[in-house]
């Protein structure tokens, strides 16, 4: 490529930019227009659906990437070139699809730069690190069928011959189902390989022209950009720990005021717990919400098989090794990167439905802090909230009753419904459903506001309350959101639910954190 075109292209880019920017009330006039049809027909119809170790794949998604290898394909094979030239091309194209992969070192960070959930961003990262590895291999395989001699005493050959080994090791060691044994070595070994395949496509390119060289010139620049980027979101804080059983609480004391919106997490590293503690942060959601700057940060973890499980066993038995038992009381240092993850912006909707099970209900504690502040202080649109929370174990319920009934002692939605409108059908404002299997949560102390069930909760019975209660509204009718954090059976049975009211203006928002 000769230095024109690429001065032909940045001017093209800042034009098409210019024209955007000018065209947008337009562009998101259109978007708006196109959202119902688009939900109904591509995003919540499952092409495939979930199973252990892939999937779901809804319309939108298999077209999206039908488009992304059809789009790959024919600039490969554009205007019929020889082997050779398709291959080099292949090449080129594979270090293009490289960028989203090398881009930073931290995924939060970069989905952040793109105003897309993490979800979104490791979906970018996974498609495009499949589609790198696959040009390569076609570009091996252009170089095996050439049959021309590859000496590897060639340093060029050398490189590219262990670039290409560490990517596809890097691909085939992606694999969930490896993951799922130890995620924190298979991540570790990840950047490895991740480091080993740059550092050869640098040498592998050395001597090359230009254009493929400043591909590597474009990692490097945008890499090294995003990781000096991030050092302004680093934190420091002390971090009390403490455990409700199977629960754990970390309440972190900030050095400097933060805002933090409603939904949205960190990643928290804690060096001090344990040697290996040291290489590890983990995201965790951020619980407590104001509409200020907080001084302090409270943190709910439902400990899993790695860091959080020793963390947890560390607290209540002190670990198997000669390190002594926690002491919860005494503030440890604690830094966290953040905060990370996008706010939904729950206060526009007319009636907002919470669903969660287990922890999930950590998602939703700030979204709810919001709503009632928002409607309060009149700065939102939300005239009911109604939150379901199936609990598996009355510890998840301990941990964070203190925070659920401080909510509902600031809870105007109930009194000020009541008294207005008046209602006699017995439906509230604001309302909280708590499914439990095991026992009865008895901890609550607003039984006007909470009706407690045992076994599992009816949804389709519940979508369809809320449905009858926003048609008896004689007020103009708004949007609702129904918001869910909770397993996999559930999102996706909330997901066909909803897909049947998106004529009446209901649309599911999956929140950052899932649990397991
Ligand atoms: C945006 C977001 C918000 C979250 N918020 C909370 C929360 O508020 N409370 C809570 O209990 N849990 C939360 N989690 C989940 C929590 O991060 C994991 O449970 C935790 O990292 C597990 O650590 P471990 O070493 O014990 O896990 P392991 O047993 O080693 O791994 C279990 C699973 O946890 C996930 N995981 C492990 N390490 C990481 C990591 N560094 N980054 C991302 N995922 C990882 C992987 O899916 C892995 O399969 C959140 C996750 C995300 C992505």
């Amino acid at each position: 490529m000769e230095i024109t075109q690429l001065y032909a292209i940045a001017t093209g880019g800042i034009l098409v930019i210019l024209m955007l920017v000018n065209f947008r009330p337009y562009i998101e006039a259109l978007l708006r227009a196109a959202s119902l049809p688009t939900s109904k027909y591509l995003t919540y119809p499952r092409i495939i659906h979930r199973h252990r170790y892939f999937g779901p794949w809804s319309r939108a998604d298999v077209t999206v990437q039908f488009l992304y290898i059809a789009v790959n394909t024919f600039c490969v094979g554009f205007r019929f070139p020889n082997v050779s030239t398709a291959g080099l091309r292949a090449a080129n194209l594979s270090l293009i699809n490289m960028v989203p992969n090398f881009a930073g070192s931290h995924l939060s960070f970069l989905a952040d730069i793109l105003g897309v959930p993490l979800r979104t961003y490791q979906q970018i990262h996974r498609s495009s690190g499949i589609m790198s590895v696959s040009l390569l291999l076609f570009h091996v395989l252009t170089i095996i069928g050439s049959r021309n001699p590859f000496p590897l005493q060639v340093a060029e050959n050398l490189w590219g011959l262990i670039g290409g080994c560490s990517l596809l090791l890097l691909l085939l060691l992606s694999n969930p189902f490896l993951r799922s044994f130890s995620y924190e070595i298979l991540i570790r070994i990840h950047q490895a390989l991740a480091v080993v395949s740059a550092y050869s496509i640098w040498r592998h390119l050395e001597l090359k022209p230009l254009v493929p060289r400043i591909y590597a010139y474009i990692f490097a620049a945008t890499f090294l950009s995003t990781f000096l980027l991030q050092g302004f979101f680093i934190h420091r804080s002390q971090a009390r720990i403490v455990h409700f059983e199977d629960t754990i609480k970390v309440e972190l004391t900030l050095s400097r005021p933060l805002k933090v919106k409603a939904g949205q997490y960190i990643n928290l590293w804690i060096p001090s717990l344990s040697f290996w503690s040291t290489f590890q942060s983990h995201p965790f959601t951020v619980a407590s919400w104001s509409d200020r700057e907080q001084v302090s940060l409270d943190l709910f973890i439902e400990p899993r098989g790695g860091m959080t499980q020793k963390l947890l066993h560390r607290l209540t038995f002190g670990s198997d090794s000669s390190q002594p038992r926690l002491d919860g009381s005494l503030p440890r240092l604690a830094l966290f990167s953040g905060p990370h993850g996008i706010s939904a912006p729950v206060g526009d909707y007319e009636t907002v439905l919470m669903v969660s099970s287990g922890s999930g209900i950590v998602a939703q504690l700030p979204y709810l802090k919001q709503l009632i502040y928002g409607y309060n202080s009149r700065k939102s649109r939300t005239r009911r909230v109604h939150l379901v929370w199936q609990l598996e174990t009355r510890e998840t319920g301990i941990a964070v009753q203190s925070i659920i009934n401080e909510v509902l002692t600031n809870d105007a939605f109930h009194i000020k419904r009541r008294n207005t409108v008046g209602r006699d059908n017995g439906s509230d404002s604001g309302s909280a459903d708590l499914e439990r299997s095991i026992e009865r949560v008895d901890a609550v102390q607003h039984p006007q506001l909470v009706n407690v069930h045992n076994g599992p909760a009816d949804l389709e019975k519940i979508l369809r309350g809320e449905m009858e209660a926003k048609l008896q509204e004689a007020e103009e009718r708004g949007e609702t959101l129904v918001m869910v954090s909770g397993t996999d059976e559930l999102r996706d049975q909330l997901r066909e639910l909803v897909r049947t009211y998106l004529d009446n203006q209901m649309s599911l928002l999956e929140l950052e954190y899932q649990p397991a």
